[in-house]
């Protein structure tokens, strides 16, 4: 990389504002200064087995490992191998035998707005009795089970028992179609799928059981379809297939409410998620027990210096890595109790999310810049209308948060007074790698500052020099990270492994460092755009882009361009109330004139009413580069609403 595109990037780094913690915050955190943050970092470096097997025994194992690290097959690591242990022992049955029985582990909330309360041994009593159901319909250890439910209890349930038995569960979000259940279904060869007969979304019922019957339809390797009865038979009565179908009430009723936890190798297989496809067609990511265990747990811990006392609620769907890890398993680990939605952030009302953290006392709070966006464009008035003080920290994942955002975050639902942990981590992951800690590391906005412990990052150029602007890359390996692609070994090696001779893991997104070494993600490397040689991270020209009061919401793509060899589009979605116009075009291109260069304002700026985006929320920009040159649209089976792509190709034709 040149001098002066290593110039170009910094001065794009502009953004300098930093909020060191609260001393009130501080003082009572597990991490409470830099000082001990680094002196923890620099032992889990110097010593990253000694640090991660005395993290480890703090969870229980029926049997200790023999080993913290086998690294002999990279980049097929193993941890704490020979060891035995079971996830959701951990989550549950730990806490019920240190007197928290009776404190609630799920609350619960319908988007009609009914409730209800799990305590520890309530969990217990559900998960044991669903899991001798699915033994009796003689699921096993090793048996891959697929879950396409609604944000219900039953979800929770269901995923623990499978860790419980040793099945190998794959939770597929409820609102895929039954093509991308089918393509799941017949990747792993679940042998089993635990639906619903409905589930609410907006005020209306989702009919997600005839979604499986198509999906399942001719699939062999399914042998049994699990109803939980969520609907009420009205609009969709259920169909039951005779032989195949189950109801999940009639199933359990009888059973026990023990049931023996399996003694699980480290190694054996947890879970597989299937990404989210930002960047083409989803990937089977293999997690396994005891690694992912420890590292969910930990995470969990420092990044939201969880303990028992508080009241945790994650806005993400159990269907994406984001649920599993810090809905389900890190905070359970650590007996917090859970706050879990069913419905959307806008039934029956824009304020929705803060009628919830007022009625449970949420103390801390995690979600989505996608999400965060739709507030600012919604207004102050619905979280100002209710009482938020129970908050104390909050968090996003998912996508680079634009500057603007943080701020408005920060400020309106965390009052000047909230940390904000900006978590970058993936589905290949398990758990987050980089994030500030919420006592310890002051904070700037768009950057999720340094690494956690354990964690090498490195920015790197394509040689493995170290630079300040590059590819994001991670030196050693932690417990958390993927053992694979499902079936698929080689894409595996080729997709993660395939730079700097294997020597590193490869996320495949951009970096910046700066001056105090904090880390600044780009985007993907496919989303850095190069214009007449200066390389330009498409977040950073959104954010400047955000930071216009008219803007709520902006995608910038690279496309073909005979002089300049990539040229810029920008897609803008306004906030309500505001008009997309000549005159609002003419002051964006000077916001970038202004903040960034001549070079940077884009050829083309379209007003959009929405983006493409997948289901989790994101912003799918190659699905914008395909519109833009006119090409086929790739894999497609991840997109929340389709009618969006059509709308915006004819809005760009006609430009
Ligand atoms: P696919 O791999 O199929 O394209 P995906 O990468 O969107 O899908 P996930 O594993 O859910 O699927 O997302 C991880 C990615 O999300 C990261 O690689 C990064 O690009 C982005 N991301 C997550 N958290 C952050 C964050 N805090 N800041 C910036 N980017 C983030
Ligand atoms: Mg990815």
């Amino acid at each position: 990389m040149s001098e002066s595109i290593q110039s170009l990037l910094e001065s794009v780094s502009k953004e300098n504002r930093s909020f060191p913690p609260t001393p009130e915050f501080a003082e009572k955190a597990r991490v409470r200064s830099m000082e001990e943050y680094e002196a923890e970092y620099q032992r889990s470096i110097d010593d990253p087995e000694a640090y991660w097997a005395e993290i480890a025994s703090e969870l229980h194992w029926f049997k200790p490992w023999d080993r913290v690290l086998n690294e002999d097959e990279k980049p097929f690591f193993k941890w704490f191998e020979g060891g035995k242990t079971n996830l959701a022992y951990n989550c549950i049955d730990r806490h019920i035998e240190n007197g928290d029985r009776n404190k609630a582990a799920l609350i619960w909330e319908g988007e009609p707005g009914d409730s209800r309360v799990l305590t520890y041994f309530d969990l217990y009593r559900e998960v044991n009795q669903f899991a001798n159901a699915l033994k009796k319909l003689g699921v096993g250890k090793g048996d891959r089970v697929a879950l396409y439910l609604p944000m219900i209890p039953e979800l929770a349930i269901a995923t623990l028992a499978c860790a419980r038995i040793g099945a190998v569960h794959t939770v597929i979000f409820a609102g895929f179609s039954s093509n991308s259940i089918r393509d799941r279904v017949l990747d792993c060869g679940a042998r089993c799928v635990i639906t619903a007969d409905g589930g609410w979304r907006r005020g209306q019922i989702l009919n997600l059981k005839s979604i499986v019957d198509e999906a399942v339809e001719g699939v062999d390797c399914i042998q049994e379809v699990i109803v939980v009865k969520r609907g009420h038979g009205d609009p969709f009565p259920c169909r039951i297939k005779e032989g195949r179908d189950h109801w999940y009430h009639r199933i359990v009723q009888d059973q026990s409410i023990h049931c023996e936890p399996e003694q699980l190798d480290s190694e054996d297989m947890l879970f597989l998620l299937y990404t989210s496809g930002t960047t083409g067609k989803p990937k089977g990511i293999i997690h396994t027990v005891g690694g992912y265990m420890v590292y969910a747990y930990q995470t969990t811990k420092v990044v939201f210096d969880m303990r028992k006392e508080d009241v945790y609620w994650c806005t993400a769907d159990i269907g994406w890595i984001t649920g599993h890890s810090y809905i389900l398993y890190g905070p359970l680990q650590n007996a917090a109790s859970v706050v879990m939605y069913e419905g959307a952030p806008n039934s029956p009302d824009n304020g929705r999310f803060w009628d919830i953290v007022e009625k449970y006392g949420v103390t801390i709070f995690y979600t989505a810049p996608t999400a965060i966006r739709a507030f600012m464009k919604w207004g102050e008035k619905w979280p100002n209308a209710k009482d938020l003080s129970s908050l104390r920290l909050l968090g996003t994942v998912g996508e680079p948060i634009n500057p603007e955002a943080w701020i408005w975050y920060h400020k309106v639902i965390g009052a000047d007074r909230c940390p904000i942990v900006d978590t970058w981590w993936q589905t290949e992951t398990g758990g987050i790698l980089l994030s500030p800690l919420p006592g310890a590391t002051p904070t700037k906005p768009g950057s999720a500052t340094l690494p956690l412990f354990g964690i090498d990052a490195a920015v790197l150029d394509d040689e493995g020099n170290e630079q300040k602007a590059g590819i994001l890359a991670i030196r050693k390996p932690w417990p958390g990270i993927l053992r694979g692609i499902y079936g698929d070994p080689q894409r595996f090696k080729d997709t993660y492994w395939c730079k700097w001779n294997g020597e590193y893991y490869f996320p495949g997104d951009g970096a910046r460092t700066d001056e105090d070494d904090y880390f600044w993600i780009l985007g993907r490397v496919d989303d850095v755009v190069n214009v007449s040689g200066h390389r330009i991270g498409t977040a950073e020209l959104e954010s400047v882009f955000i930071e216009h009061p008219s803007v709520a919401e902006s995608a910038v793509i690279g496309v073909a361009h005979e002089i300049k060899g990539q040229g810029l589009v920008a897609f803008i979605t306004v906030r309500e109330n505001a008009t997309a116009d000549e005159k609002l075009e003419k002051e964006l291109k000077d916001l970038v004139i202004k903040s960034i260069g001549k070079f940077a304002v884009p050829e083309k700026l379209i007003f959009s009413g929405d983006l493409p985006k997948t289901r989790s929320g994101k912003i799918m920009r190659r699905l914008l580069r395909d519109i833009a040159e006119g090409k086929a649209l790739g894999n497609v089976t991840t997109l929340a609403d389709p009618s969006v792509v059509e709308t915006l190709r004819k809005k760009y034709q006609e430009q």
